[in-house]
């Protein structure tokens, strides 16, 4: 395989320099509206001497709001007297996605978590997560990355990291969940890892963690401080800031295989049969479907595969086959 070309993306910040430093990723993007035009992500390097270095991000999907909250506003706030390391902010890391409130690019359709290692000469997403790949995780010992439901879905709020290979990494990351503190904490399974940022850090070694906070697209003031607090939580567990952590008692879920899954079969309007948290048994009747083209139709019943309790729920009033409808864990410990 030859070499890959060099990223077209220019930082106009320099990850060396001590202070506070507020910036773009600038990638030139040509088009109708803009000739030389480029997409500008922000970005924010707190930097002090010698230490380690966390890279922070959300909006990784466009429509998840609690990862931007809590980033622009740690951005706006750190004060690097109290960072021993390197604190790297890209509180919306696909952009064009983020300014557009979608979960993909606008531009490409490019799902982020969908699109590493990227590709430095392939569509913008692909641009962003190639330079993420080879510019930015390597600099990085703690990666983390902020997700919520977005429209589609809404979520128990949650810190998690993914059971590894590397024991040793896969405590540190779990040491790191604890820290962040949120109401649950879950050892994850992924339906599809494949071109996952999440994949594309643990591969390179580095302790990754990661949340689901909520959803609908939108954010509620509980999940807004819990990813406040957890982000401050996971800096000074790393060391990179100054304070002890504040505890607080989560309680950890474990989603053990495909069974946490159920979709829908049919379009229709849905209608949950338990709320978030609630306890649920295997068999139960989680989620209705109903089929709206005529009356007199009886609805589809989403039946729990496995017993534990409510993690996630589809968000909208509407679904289509093939949607997922619900996601059951089992706590553990
Ligand atoms: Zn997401």
């Amino acid at each position: 395989m030859s070499a890959l070309r060099p990223s077209p993306i220019t930082p106009t910040v320099d990850f060396e320099r001590d202070g506070v430093q507020h910036g773009f990723l600038r990638l030139p993007y040509s088009r109708d509206d803009s000739a030389w035009g480029s997409v500008t992500i922000p970005i924010c390097v707190v930097r002090n001497a010698k230490g380690p270095a966390a890279l922070l991000t959300g909006g990784n999907h466009g429509d998840e709001y609690e990862g931007p909250l809590a980033l622009y506003e740690l951005a706006r706030t750190l004060d690097p007297k109290d960072v021993t390391g390197t604190v790297i902010i890209v509180p919306a890391m696909n952009y064009p996605a983020f300014r557009a409130g979608t979960r993909t690019s606008p531009i490409d359709k490019g799902n982020m978590n969908r699109s590493f290692p990227g590709r430095p000469d392939g569509t913008v997403t692909e641009k962003i997560a190639d330079y993420f790949q080879r510019e930015l995780l390597p600099r990085a010992d703690i990666v983390f990355d902020f997700h919520s439901g977005g429209k589609t879905l809404d979520f128990v709020p949650f810190c998690a990291a993914h059971t590894l290979p590397d024991k040793a990494q896969e405590e540190k990351a779990f040491a790191a969940v604890e820290a962040f503190s949120a109401p649950f904490s879950m050892r994850m399974t992924e339906i599809d890892t494949v071109g996952m940022y999440d994949t594309a850090a643990e591969e390179m070694g580095k302790v990754f963690v990661t949340t689901e906070l909520g959803g609908g697209g939108t954010a509620r003031a509980e999940t807004v401080r819990i990813a406040r607090r957890g982000i401050v939580n996971v800096l000074r567990h790393a060391g990179i800031i100054s304070g002890a952590v504040e505890k607080g008692r989560t309680r950890w879920l474990d989603m053990p295989s495909g069974d946490c899954f159920t979709f829908a079969e049919e379009d229709g309007m849905i209608e949950t049969m338990v709320d978030l948290g609630d306890k649920v048994d295997e068999g139960q009747v989680v989620a209705r479907i109903h089929s709206v083209g005529r009356t007199g139709v009886a609805p589809q019943e989403i039946k729990a595969r496995m017993s534990g309790l409510l993690a996630a729920r589809h968000f909208p009033g509407l679904i289509k086959a093939g949607d997922c409808a619900s996601v059951i864990a089992v706590e553990v410990g």
